[in-house]
């Protein structure tokens, strides 16, 4: 049988536009190459806590025609992303607000928060920041920049922070509030039940084949489709004939522990370098499970090597330039859309990605 659509991958940009196509008439066939649907997003029920098998994932949006959206497909919950960090034996709240400044400095006030920060960034003498350290330092001051972010990110880079380029910190948001929330959007939430039925539905009656890969499967199946929604990496469509698109790897330590409650929280951020992990995420906490177990992932970012799982795209000029000429590649093959973070080389959140395979409905259907 021929297909109108063939897409390539099961996450959910490629489910999105599945469901998009079949709603217009369109035959699809989906192949992804994992053993399960929902890429990234794929949670695993674990005896009633769903396990955010690839990172924990929260939903959040300003974009309310994308939050209706997404509530077609499942019932979000109440909840808000309020993680704390530990450094050393000290815990604060995040993001950097009016709690974080009470517990480093003992103040109660704006003003006096205000203060601090302005007098250490005024210290730094910090005018042209050349390095990740002094852009860090100029914009909060240094008790925040050594306690909360040094660590984390020379973990998360893999690199010393003075040796990383200034860009990757454009701005450091402070709040002058006693306010946890770490997102600034109008809506936010987990899906109850987990992120895998919402690509479950969006794929509901359409030809689904999982530990499928594509360069096999177009061997021995060449006129399968008219038009390919290709969402794995662009580079490696290509064969990386001009080069490899460089990538940022975590991975996940799961442990089950005989507790109810490990951490008290879903997202506890380790900032000391020493600890070789980022962050813990305890699953439960995401749907307030009163399970008499949990499940808790530690999170190691690490070298990425190709052939490995791609996690989060090196936006630096070498490789912007280098993905831009395999835009220029792609317009050779006119049949086949590239979509999705792999696709589009880009770090996405949901909501963008849903916002993006939504525009490539408009375009191509
Ligand atoms: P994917 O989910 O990666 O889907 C692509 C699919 O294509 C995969 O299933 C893959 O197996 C398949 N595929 C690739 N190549 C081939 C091939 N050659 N043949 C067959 N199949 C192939 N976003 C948020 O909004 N909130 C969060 O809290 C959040 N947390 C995140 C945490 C981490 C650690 C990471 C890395 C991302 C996070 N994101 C978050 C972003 C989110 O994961 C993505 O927006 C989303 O998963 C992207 O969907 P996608 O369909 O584009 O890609």
């Amino acid at each position: 049988m021929k297909y109108d659509f063939l897409v390539v991958g099961a996450g959910l940009f490629g489910a999105i536009f599945a469901y998009e196509a079949k709603k217009r008439g369109k035959s699809v066939l989906v192949i992804d190459k994992r053993n399960h649907i929902a890429g990234n997003i794929y949670t695993e029920n674990v005896d009633g806590i769903n396990v955010h098998k690839y990172g924990a994932h929260i939903f959040h949006t300003s974009n309310k025609k994308i939050w209706e959206y997404v509530n077609n497909f499942a019932e979000f919950n109440n909840y808000i992303n309020a993680p704390v960090a530990i450094y050393k034996d000290e815990l604060y709240n995040l993001p950097f607000n009016m709690n974080t400044f009470s517990k480093l400095w003992n103040i109660k006030t704006p003003d006096e928060a205000k203060a601090i920060i302005e007098k250490q960034r005024q210290e730094s003498g910090i005018t042209d920041p050349k390095n990740l350290e002094e852009q860090a330092i100029s914009l909060v001051g240094k008790d925040v920049y050594e306690k909360l972010i040094k660590g984390y990110t020379e973990k998360q880079w893999g690199r010393d922070a003075k040796e990383l380029p200034a860009f990757i910190i454009k701005r450091l948001p402070l709040r002058f509030t006693f306010d946890n929330n770490y997102f600034n959007d109008r809506y936010q939430g987990i899906p109850i039940g987990g992120y895998t039925g919402i690509v479950e539905k969006l794929l509901e009656g359409i030809e689904v084949r999982a530990n499928t890969e594509y360069r096999d499967f177009i061997k021995e199946n060449p006129d399968i489709a008219d038009k390919t929604v290709y969402t794995g990496m662009i580079d490696e469509f290509f064969d990386y004939k001009l080069g490899v698109l460089e990538y940022r790897r975590v991975y996940f330590e799961d442990e089950r522990l005989d507790t109810d409650n490990y951490q008290g929280n879903a997202v506890v951020n380790y900032t000391e370098r020493d600890v070789k992990f980022t962050r813990i995420i305890e699953h439960k906490h995401f749907e307030y499970g009163n399970q008499d177990f949990t499940i808790i992932s530690k999170e190691y970012p690490t070298e990425w090597q190709k052939g490995e799982e791609p996690y989060y795209p090196i936006n630096n000029e070498k490789n912007n330039a280098l993905y831009e000429s395999y835009v220029e590649l792609s317009k050779s093959r006119p049949e086949i859309i590239f979509g999705g973070r792999l696709g589009a080389y880009k770090y996405y959140d949901m909501d963008k990605v849903v916002e993006a395979a939504l525009e490539c409905v408009e375009k191509n259907l």
